[in-house]
């Protein structure tokens, strides 16, 4: 019998061991999750949406994977009874220059195999979100809103039913030994050999690389925080659907946009903050040590220095509710701070950086020797978390 560890008890390692289960009955599977409970980040922390693969470089990973995903997604969530609601989104061009990025994106998901897209006229955009100001949107009738939460707890009792187990509290340190077969990985309750470990470590997916491989890791995760407002139930009613603004294409963030829940309130965010700490959910967190860290990193200066100002726009709407109220009165003006709650939601994003200071775009996900390591699993990878499960099963095991 093999023996598999899977590092990270996010919505990745989660649905990598519920594929693996089904694939390979006979494997003797051990999760090491690093706090008292699973999904406790990114996964447990986002906006809950089902990305089809509009934005996505048609060719790359993340355009395959995400179409792939929301069909595998949207399949997994009938089976299992799961909350989801395949609701539709809007893409809103708010002036001439973004109705030719729009375009693109039409371009772009059309040749990503998306189905039913379809520029809206005022009457059809009046009808679905009469408050959204528009030069020109674009309808993705394929994506939706899910609860994330439930497809974990549903994916972690598989894993445990099928006899797999689940260690929580119980976090991996690194390697201590290892030959062509085996690997020895000690975490804190225990060590064990392994002759297959996963690392699905998410924010710190760099630094598990280093530990299990005693090399430097290929890209540096740099964590953007994306802080989301409630809007007030006697609001709710101004939005719909999902509304989002036409990206811009240098980044891989999708820009405040506004969210149905499947809880069924509303939400605007996320905005891209530097943040001084890995898991630092406030504007206050900071750690010495993940912020020198940062610091010191050739790839970040080198990113800082040519995006110095889209930086500092977004630190700044962290602090003032009006300059993030001002990020989705471009969607729908009407909207006035009053009408949003303080204390919102936080997540933090791992973004994988480059030495050059280029913000990796594609999933990452690279083998070496009986290791297999999930650098870079950016959005939508909650979406598309069966289908890289299947893929990274596929390819590398
Ligand atoms: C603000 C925000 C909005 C997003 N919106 C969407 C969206 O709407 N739709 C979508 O599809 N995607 C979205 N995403 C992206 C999506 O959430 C991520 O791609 C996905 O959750 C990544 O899952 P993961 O398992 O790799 O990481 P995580 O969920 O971060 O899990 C990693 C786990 O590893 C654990 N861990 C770390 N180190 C160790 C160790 N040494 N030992 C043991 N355990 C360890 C951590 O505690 C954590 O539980 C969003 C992300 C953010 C942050």
């Amino acid at each position: 019998m093999k023996e598999v560890a899977i590092i990270g008890g996010g919505i990745l390692g989660l649905a990598i061991g519920y594929e693996l289960s089904i694939s390979h009955p006979n494997l003797n599977l051990k999760l090491f999750e690093k706090d008292d409970a699973l999904g406790m980040h990114q996964s447990g922390n986002n906006s809950g949406v089902l990305h089809c693969g509009l934005y996505y470089q048609p060719g790359s990973l993340k355009a395959k994977l995400a179409v792939d995903g929301i069909r595998q997604m949207i399949a997994f969530c009938k089976k299992n009874h799961i909350n989801h609601d395949v609701c539709g989104k809007i893409v809103v061009a708010s002036d001439e220059k973004e109705i030719g990025s729009l375009d693109n994106l039409a371009n772009r998901g059309a040749k990503n195999g998306l189905k039913g897209l379809k520029f809206l006229n005022s009457e059809e955009l009046n009808k679905r979100e009469p408050n959204v100001r528009a030069k020109k949107t674009l309808l993705v009738p394929e994506e939706g809103i899910v609860d994330y939460k439930q497809v974990m707890e549903v994916m972690a009792n598989y894993i445990l039913n099928s006899g797999g187990r689940i260690y929580t509290n119980n976090k991996v340190l690194g390697l201590s030994a290892s030959n062509e077969k085996s690997t020895i990985i000690k975490s804190e309750k225990n060590e064990q050999a392994f002759d297959l470990v996963i690392n699905c470590s998410g924010l710190f997916s760099d630094r598990t690389y280093t530990s299990l491989t005693f090399k430097k890791s290929p890209i540096k995760i740099v964590p953007f925080r994306g802080e989301y407002m409630h809007i007030a139930d006697e609001y709710k009613h101004m939005v719909n659907h999902l509304i989002y603004p036409v990206p811009d294409p240098k980044y891989p963030f999708l820009g405040v946009h506004f969210t149905r829940m499947i809880n069924g309130g509303r939400e605007v965010g996320p905005n891209a903050v530097l943040a001084l700490k890995r898991e630092g959910y406030k504007n206050t967190d900071f750690s010495l040590n993940d912020t020198f860290d940062s610091l010191t990193y050739k790839g970040f200066l080198n990113f800082f220095a040519k995006n110095s100002s889209f930086a500092i726009g977004e630190f700044l709407s962290s602090f003032s509710k009006s300059a993030f109220v001002a990020k989705s009165k471009k969607l729908i003006p009407d909207v006035e701070e009053y009408m949003f709650v303080k204390g919102g939601t936080a997540g933090v994003r791992a973004q994988a950086i480059s030495p050059k200071g280029e913000l990796i775009m594609d999933f990452n996900i690279i083998k070496e020797n009986n290791q297999i390591h999930v650098l870079n699993a950016p959005s939508p990878g909650a979406t598309a978390s069966l289908s890289i499960a299947k893929y990274i099963i596929e390819n590398y095991i």
